[in-house]
């Protein structure tokens, strides 16, 4: 390939020296590292379809990258060089906000922070929610399905999206930006995008609903004695609250130790320790005292039922936002102990507590010295169900060589108990043999299909997400 060619076919940047390349090529948890014959960013649509038809015309495959922050190795490209990354990061334009209809059009590489901040100036919340968010982009939301900690109440990335603008892997540009939320014209071809994580198109803009601001927030940070405890309390708590219940998490007292080791301002909202704690949000229209005292109400009831053993309940926007960030500070505190062996799973809700007790003993029983890390959308049905090395450590070569025996005894657990081993985080190609352990033929055979016919020369993201048969030049260096 010469670049030269590759520039002059198209409007914006393109990065060919190494150390300009650097930071596109490996991930954000610095697992897997590629290389590419550019980086090139394109300033428009129009202009990431003329990269697509150079890129087809010549054979180079396509790895296309929003914030780098996705955590299966999605947006990397292979060890073998002959791709490009096609990073979105001049795609960063507000096309058009519409306070009345509660929709935003926005380009592929506006953060989703951006997004959130553009809704709030027009009074409206867009509530996808993720510790990632002032770096991922909308494009990267999009192609991985991102959940985050609104799901409960909002949904994922997917239930947000009303329309879509994609760059195919022919290089067309299909205008999908549909405003409507009723639109039943045959296959669905934006859900098909969604999810993708790359490998059936470019994203290039998205049209996204819109919410009312709620005027009062509630946070409560309630202990509790176990995982069977915290879902009675999600029962009554959604029996009680209905839609204003717009969060449910569930963590570890290890998960407040390591937040409150790693990160100075964490404070303790509770004098006694616990094994597990929930923390709940409730949003409304109304006013805050309101709120509380619903709020309160079912935590009342909770302690008189015995399921709950203690809570802190936010009365200002500060108590508010510290109780969150015990919560999302937990994944980065865990980084910052050690490595780790990561699971982000989905399970059926009701056989959460059954699944936790049973898995964590079959883990104690093999492998003794690793410390669980369980956290999660207890809400949503979604853990994060990660092991540490032990306090005391361990030699990095054994931790890193019980990865894949514990993968697949989680998984295998995950699988048996009706669930999913990627819940919010995707396939890429940290799951993507372990997805095709699970899944049937008729499903796979389906998958490859599409795949076949949105990207017939599998140029988009080859290698992720789905295997390429035979199996060959997939793997990046780790
Ligand atoms: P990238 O990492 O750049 O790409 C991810 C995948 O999408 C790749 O396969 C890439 O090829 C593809 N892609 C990117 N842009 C496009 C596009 N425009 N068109 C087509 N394909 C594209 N995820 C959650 O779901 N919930 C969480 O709570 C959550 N918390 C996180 C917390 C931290 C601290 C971190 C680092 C990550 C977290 N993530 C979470 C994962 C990550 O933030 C999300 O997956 C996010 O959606 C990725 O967006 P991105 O722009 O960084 O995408
Ligand atoms: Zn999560």
């Amino acid at each position: 390939m010469n670049p030269d060619e590759l520039r002059a076919a198209f409007a914006g940047r393109l990065h060919t020296e190494p150390s300009e390349m650097a930071p596109f090529l490996t991930d954000w948890r610095r697992k897997w590292t590629g290389q590419a014959l550019a980086v090139a960013q394109p300033d428009s649509a129009a202009d990431v379809a003329a990269v697509v038809r150079w890129c087809l015309a010549a054979g180079v495959a396509i790895v296309p990258q929003g914030g780098n922050t996705g955590l299966s190795g999605g947006a990397t490209p292979a060890a073998h060089g002959r791709a490009i990354v096609l990073s979105t990061a001049r795609l960063n334009r507000v096309r058009a906000i519409d306070p009345v209809g509660q929709t935003i059009t926005v380009e592929a590489g506006v953060t989703l922070q951006q997004v959130q901040e553009a809704a709030q100036g027009v009074d409206r919340l867009f509530p996808l929610s993720l510790a990632a968010q002032g770096s991922c982009t909308i494009g990267g939301n999009l192609a991985t399905n991102a959940g985050g900690v609104q799901v409960l109440r909002f949904g994922n990335a997917r239930e947000l999206c009303l329309g879509l603008e994609v760059v195919t892997a022919e290089g067309e540009l299909w205008d999908g930006l549909r405003a409507l939320r009723k639109d039943n014209t045959g296959y669905d071809l934006r859900d098909l995008f969604i999810g993708s994580e790359g490998t059936l198109g470019v994203i290039t803009a998205a049209v996204l609903k819109l919410f009312p601001r709620p005027a009062a927030q509630v946070a409560a940070f309630v202990a509790v004695a176990s995982p069977d405890d915290a879902l009675q309390l999600l029962s009554r708590a959604q029996a009680r609250l209905g839609a204003s219940l717009t969060a449910f998490e569930l963590l570890s007292e290890t998960c407040l130790q390591l937040v409150e080791r790693h990160v100075s301002a964490a404070r303790r909202p509770l004098a006694q320790a616990s094994p597990w704690y929930v923390l709940m949000e409730a949003s409304a229209a109304d006013d805050d005292a309101a709120l509380g005292a619903q709020v309160e109400a079912v935590l009342e009831a909770a302690f008189e039922a015995g399921l709950a053993i203690d809570a802190a309940v936010s009365t200002s926007l500060a108590q508010f936002r510290s109780l969150w960030a015990l919560r999302e500070d937990i994944s980065e505190s865990q980084g910052a102990e050690g490595p780790t062996i990561k699971h982000d799973i989905a399970l059926p809700i009701a056989r959460i507590p059954d699944f936790i007790a049973t898995t964590l003993a079959e883990v104690e029983r093999q492998w003794p010295a690793l410390r669980p890390v369980v956290f999660g959308h207890l809400g949503d049905g979604n853990l994060h169900f990660n092991f540490s090395p032990p306090a005391a450590g361990m030699p990095a070569h054994e931790f890193t060589a019980l990865e894949r025996p514990v993968n697949q005894r989680v998984h295998d657990a995950v699988h048996a108990a009706a669930g999913s081993i990627s819940a919010e985080h995707g396939l890429g190609l940290l799951r993507r043999d372990e997805a095709a352990r699970y899944k049937s033929p008729v499903e796979l055979r389906l998958m490859r299909a599409v795949k076949a016919a949105l990207d017939p020369m599998n140029l988009m993201n080859p290698g992720k997400l789905l295997a390429p048969v035979p199996i060959h030049d997939t793997e990046t260096s780790s």
